[in-house]
């Protein structure tokens, strides 16, 4: 079978792939026998990469117990540990877990804690949430009301309650002659300018990706950017949700994105990384406060059929297992490090790089017709699938997405899982410049 059945509505005609066929570290095999190197862990969750052993050994004697007991008739073992687990390593006083199945899910559950927890205050006036342009916090209605990008909303617009956006700290592309620093103030203070035209009593949230996932390509803000979020935030009695679904367990070298800057939200959103591929599976972590504020007004008013299930839980268990066992949050900032070097020394041989950015291995370098001005290629190239499409060919696979609209053009994420080693860095390389200069010959630049 060459192509999947056209009764599968995931199919889209221009994504005519081959058919998986098995998976080993960071490979991937198609049913012809190519192989491929998964340098974006999919779409950045093969954590640990595929099919480790530990882990499906794990979900096999979970499998031989129990895959599934309603949370309204049982508790379950897997769900209690994982649970405790996921609290041990969040910011002191964020402990309370709510399991869900996905990264939007995630979200929609930190959405609706946020405002249970300011109905319960007394404060049912607020509930605009306030994020970024460009963003990404999911594909389901409430989600996509605080995603910044407008072609995945359009077509709901009638259906939506489209939230207030402030624009995403894009500092390098900015030519203001200000610092780096001043830069970052700037944009959190758009935040201040938002709450004060929105009217403060109305706002219940901020939230954002603390390093951008495919929206942004791994934006990272600078330093002052977070602590003055906060600080606005706490200024306005505003709950702080991080979506931390791609940048969280571990991928940036912190166990949460967040930590690389002391950053403490109020609520924040789990997922990708946590089922690693292996299951789906996503987790709400909640001040302790804000949890039992909810709780005792009568409780969570929220979930899904799935959530919390032992096989979900059991194996994203040994997902952390495997993450501390081979030191993987280190490994993610030792081998992301060297790899952010070997993409920046791609910018002497290809002038249209315009920058390379990120945290950890949650890396990415954007394409320019001028790297001065920062100006996008042309939208004609379609360099987002062109260069994606040469990279596959030559048995890479690496996510892209232009951001149209917002200021930032194409721009690819290379996050292979944070157990690549240094040949398999090698390999990246090496492919990857040779579908750079293909696409250049091609693109005539
Ligand atoms: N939030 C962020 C930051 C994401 O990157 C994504 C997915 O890419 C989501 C939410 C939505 O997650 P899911 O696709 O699992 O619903």
């Amino acid at each position: 079978m060459s192509n999947p059945p056209p009764s599968n509505l995931f199919y889209q005609t221009r994504l005519r792939r081959p058919v998986l066929a098995r998976g080993e570290g960071v490979y991937l095999w198609d049913s012809a026998g190519r192989r491929y190197l998964d340098g974006s862990s999919g779409a950045m969750v093969s954590n640990i990469g595929h099919s480790n052993p530990a882990v499906l050994a794990a979900m096999r004697r979970q499998m031989d117990l129990s895959t599934f007991g309603y949370r309204l008739h049982f508790e379950n073992e897997p769900a209690e540990a994982l649970a405790t687990r996921i609290a041990q390593r969040m910011p002191e006083g964020l402990d309370r877990v709510f399991f869900v199945s996905g990264g939007s899910e995630a979200v929609e559950s930190c959405l609706k804690l946020a405002r249970q927890y300011k109905l319960a205050r007394g404060e049912g006036q607020r509930w605009k949430v306030i994020s970024r342009f460009p963003s990404y916090h999911g594909s389901t209605l409430g989600a996509l009301a605080v995603t910044g990008m407008s072609l995945m909303s359009a077509p709901f617009a009638p259906m939506l309650r489209e939230m207030p956006k402030i624009p995403a700290p894009t500092c390098y592309l900015d030519r203001d002659g200000l610092s780096h620093e001043a830069r970052g103030l700037r944009y959190a203070r758009l935040l201040r300018e938002e709450i004060l035209a929105q009217g403060p009593e109305t706002v219940l949230a901020f939230i954002m990706e603390p390093v951008g996932g495919a929206s942004t390509g791994a934006l990272v803000a600078p330093d002052s950017y977070y602590s003055e979020i906060r600080a606005i935030c706490d200024e306005f009695g505003i709950l702080l949700i991080s979506d931390e679904v791609m940048s969280g367990a571990g991928r940036t070298g912190r166990y949460l994105a967040g930590e690389h800057w002391g950053l403490r939200p109020d609520i924040v959103a789990l997922s990708k990384g946590f089922g690693a591929g292996y299951v789906p599976l996503g987790a709400m972590v909640a001040d302790r406060l804000i949890a039992e504020t909810v709780i005792d007004a009568g409780g969570f008013v929220h979930g899904h059929t799935y959530a919390g299930n032992p096989l979900a839980c059991a194996a994203g268990l040994a997902v952390l297992d495997e993450i501390d066992r081979l030191d993987l949050i280190a490994a993610a900032a030792r081998q992301g490090a060297a790899l952010k070097g070997r993409l920046e020394g791609l910018m002497a041989c290809y002038p249209f790089i315009g920058d390379v950015r990120g945290k950890g291995l949650l890396l990415a370098f954007e394409l320019v017709a001028d790297r001065e001005t920062m100006e996008p290629l042309p939208t004609g190239l379609n360099a987002h699938l062109r260069l994606v499409d040469i990279a596959y060919e030559a048995g890479l696979i690496i996510y892209s997405r232009r951001t149209r609209g917002g200021r930032i053009g194409d721009h690819f994420l290379v996050c292979p899982p944070l157990i690549v080693s240094d040949s398999e860095i090698d390999e990246i390389m090496e492919k990857l410049d040779r579908a750079l200069a293909l696409f250049a010959a091609e693109a005539g630049l």
